[in-house]
């Protein structure tokens, strides 16, 4: 009367796998969780670009308006 041994083969590990993505600026890979609160993106700021805001917040930094004093400074002698 012996039963048969029972094979436990066939445990899927695809239950660990975790979703991952792209990000669609950097091309890091981004794990598709809650904690992610960017995603796809792998944080604001990458997120920031790619809606354009980063380049509207960043024009300003090239080119500086403050040399125009140069003449003034000078007239003092
Ligand atoms: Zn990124």
């Amino acid at each position: 009367m012996s039963e048969s041994h029972i094979t436990t083969k066939g445990q899927s590990a695809a239950n660990d796998a975790v979703l991952a993505v792209n990000c669609p600026t950097c091309q890091k890979s981004v794990s598709w969780t809650s904690a992610s609160l960017f995603r796809p993106f792998c944080c604001e700021r990458c997120k920031l670009i790619d809606l354009g805001e980063w380049a509207s917040e960043s024009h300003r930094i090239a080119g500086s308006d403050d040399d125009n004093d140069l003449m003034s400074e000078d007239a003092q002698y």
